[in-house]
């Protein structure tokens, strides 16, 4: 059986997808980053192939996408995180009646893009220069008021007050202004609702910018915290599709054009 492979060596995290020759998703890890990007991408790799009992001669074809992409050398081939992205959430969207529209939240950065209905990306918008909209400002919050990652999401809905407005428009001031909200007696619970509402408005403008379409598909980390999903949701208006595994969409987009492109070469 032959296999394709995405790997997506992002800012924060790895992340590894594989298919077979349906397309059809194998399986998928998903690692911290660290310093070393492309000793910490090998070992992403080998270890998704031991977990599905494979060797490294069964991945035909192997792209690289993300941040660090160009480290990993031996990929067959590398492509931008917006191609990748869009293949990913188009080819995951078609079980639920297709996307148009995708946001991306990842640790440093956050994009919205605009597909046509074949897949193809008509517009995008990127925001990588501040970090207050991306999994990095939710990284320092949950730092600061001394929770793990994964509590911030039931934290939302545990408050009996309105969430707080977070006006630090830069994570560095935000934190500030977390620690004197906390210093003057506010709950986690509205702060933390507050620091998702002010991720929400900012992703829902990036996402005004390129327009938005039919349904809303929302991935990267930060899509695994629900009440970020919820903020988001009531700023825009709109219900949003969190696919299983939000993480790994674009990981899974380069393996699907991995394994078309092999698949190109070795028609007939
Ligand atoms: P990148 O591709 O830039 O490395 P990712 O899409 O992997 O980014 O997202 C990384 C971010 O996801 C982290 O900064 C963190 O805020 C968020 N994240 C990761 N795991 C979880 C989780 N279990 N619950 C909530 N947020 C998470």
């Amino acid at each position: 059986m032959n296999y394709f492979a995405g790997i997506d060596v992002g800012s924060t995290a790895i992340k590894v997808a594989l298919v077979d020759e349906q397309g059809t998703l194998a399986g998928v890890h998903v690692t911290a980053s660290g310093s070393l990007f492309h000793k910490n991408s090998t070992e992403a790799l080998n270890t998704l192939l031991a977990k599905l009992g494979l060797q490294r001669d069964d991945v035909r074809y192997l792209i690289a996408t993300g941040y660090g992409r160009k480290l990993f050398k031996e990929a067959d081939d590398s492509i931008s995180e917006i191609t990748a992205n869009a293949a990913g959430a188009f080819e995951t969207g078609k079980a639920y009646g297709g996307v148009r529209t995708i946001i991306n939240i990842g640790g440093q950065d956050s994009k919205a893009i605009r597909i046509d209905p074949t897949g193809n990306v008509e517009n995008f918008a990127m925001n990588d220069k501040c970090a207050a909209g991306t999994g990095r400002f939710l990284d320092v919050a949950a730092r600061n008021l001394e929770l793990d990652l994964e509590e911030l999401g039931d934290y939302h809905f545990q408050g009996d007050k309105a969430p707080l407005n977070i006006n630090s428009t830069c994570t560095v001031f935000a934190e500030s202004e977390i620690i004197g909200l906390l210093a003057n007696g506010h709950g986690k619970s509205e702060i933390i609702a507050g620091i998702h509402y002010s991720i929400a408005s900012r992703t829902v403008r990036l996402a005004k910018r390129v327009g938005v379409e039919d349904r809303v598909y929302f991935d990267g980390g930060p899509a695994l915290n629900k009440g970020l999903v919820a903020a988001i949701q009531d700023e825009l208006g709109r219900e949003l599709l969190v696919p299983e595994y939000p993480q790994t969409t674009t990981a899974f987009g380069a393996a699907i054009l991995a394994r078309n492109d092999w698949q190109e070469e070795n028609a007939g």
